[in-house]
């Protein structure tokens, strides 16, 4: 009997669409040519949604997002919607639905593919083969802690004040997707802390330890303080595998890791819950106001998040790994979108690009056949 699975679509706003069109093609090819049969439907949310149905994040996106087995989101956002007020915003409908999944790990991989090395502010050696993956706790830390505010103290000065809080089950959650991730990679976990300074992370440290003694012994733990942790990413990223950290450091550390491998058109992410609850797929960019409707995004990152889902929500690691090598051939053949285009290659518009990576997809099964 055929697997049947279903992912639901959120193009959203600006660029969205386009580039989640050119990913539903290549859905369709593996729903074609795999093992399992993919069906996919579309719900509003953000600025679309706004125009639509008077609201960013509509209860029936919520509901049809519940009963799907994975989402894919394009981009939300736009100057057309700057000036409504903080409920009506684009960005509530991405908060929304972050929070309705109760998505507690943000996957981020920095992979560099060899035809891009050049493209990176780093040197060569030190970027060429990168593939480290950084796990970010999204749901708790400081970003949600109370209490939390500012007050006017009884001298007429201000405090602002936020709270770092975690409590164990999470800590041990978030640890065992970073070990669960590293036993299929290269089996090393470094859980980047704060713990000489704060004790919240001191705590995080030691149930870190906790986990790896009592559930992942065969698997590597090492710990890191999160200003070296900042500094080694630039210096020598490749000494890591998988890391693990709060909400605030892997905020920052998750947006300098991905920089180092090139454009935002090119990055990809996974957003997970517990096990059974669908997970969100989304390219890291934004909506791209400024090349919106031009045909000229590069869909890369959305293909690339499909294949994060192949991967993590559907277990279909040959599909991921096939997908994932029609994009690295694509781009040894010298095609490039505008935003990573190199002297001497071929600039192709979001279309071409995606018809390039599915003609490999078919080429390389009739390689295999
Ligand atoms: P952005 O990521 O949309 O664009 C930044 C720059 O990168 C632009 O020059 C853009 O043209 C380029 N770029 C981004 N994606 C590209 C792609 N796939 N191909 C080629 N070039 C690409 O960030 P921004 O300009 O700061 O934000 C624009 C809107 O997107 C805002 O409304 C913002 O709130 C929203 N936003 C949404 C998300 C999301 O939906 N997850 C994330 C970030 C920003």
């Amino acid at each position: 009997m055929t697997v049947s699975k279903h992912i639901l679509l959120l193009p959203g706003d600006g660029i969205g669409p386009e580039v989640v069109a050119e990913t539903v093609k290549i859905i369709e090819w593996f729903s074609e040519n795999g093992p399992v049969k993919f069906t996919t439907s579309t719900s509003l949310l953000g600025g679309a949604a706004y125009d639509a149905v008077g609201t960013p994040f509509p209860e029936e996106t919520v509901t049809n997002a519940k009963k799907s087995d994975a989402v894919l989101l394009g981009a939300v956002g736009g100057p057309k919607w700057e000036s409504l007020p903080i409920a009506k915003r684009p960005e509530k409908g991405l908060l929304g639905i972050r929070k309705e999944l109760a998505l507690f790990a943000n996957l981020r991989p920095a992979i560099c593919f060899d035809a891009l090395a050049d493209a990176s502010s780093l040197k060569h050696n030190i970027i060429a083969g990168l593939d480290i993956m950084i796990v970010r706790e999204l749901t708790g830390g400081i970003y949600f802690g109370q209490p939390r505010g500012v007050e006017t103290l009884p001298d007429g000065t201000r405090r602002g004040f936020n709270t770092e809080v975690y409590t164990s089950p999470e800590v041990e959650r978030i640890g065992r997707v970073a070990f669960e991730l590293a036993a299929k990679r290269g089996g090393r976990v470094c859980s980047v802390d704060k713990a000489n300074v704060l004790e919240c992370t001191e705590m995080w440290r030691e149930e870190m330890i906790k986990l790896h003694q009592k559930e992942y012994p065969q698997l590597e733990l090492s710990h890191m303080y999160v200003d070296n942790a900042a500094m080694q990413l630039v210096r020598n990223p490749k000494q890591f595998d998988v890391m693990v950290t709060t909400n605030m450091f892997g905020d920052i550390l998750s947006d300098i890791a991905s920089m180092l491998t090139g454009s935002l058109g090119m990055l990809p992410s996974a957003s997970l819950g517990i096990a059974g609850t669908p997970g969100l797929y989304e390219p890291v960019h934004g909506s791209a106001p400024d090349i919106a409707g031009k045909g000229a995004a590069n869909p890369i990152a959305t293909i690339l998040s499909f294949a994060m889902m192949l991967r993590y929500s559907f277990d279909l690691k040959p599909e991921a790994d096939l997908l994932e090598n029609a994009v690295k051939n694509v781009l040894a053949q010298g095609l490039r979108t505008g935003d990573i285009m190199q002297d001497g290659m071929k600039k192709v518009g979001t279309k071409e690009m995606g018809e390039a990576i599915l003609k490999t997809l078919a080429s390389s099964k009739r390689a295999a056949a």
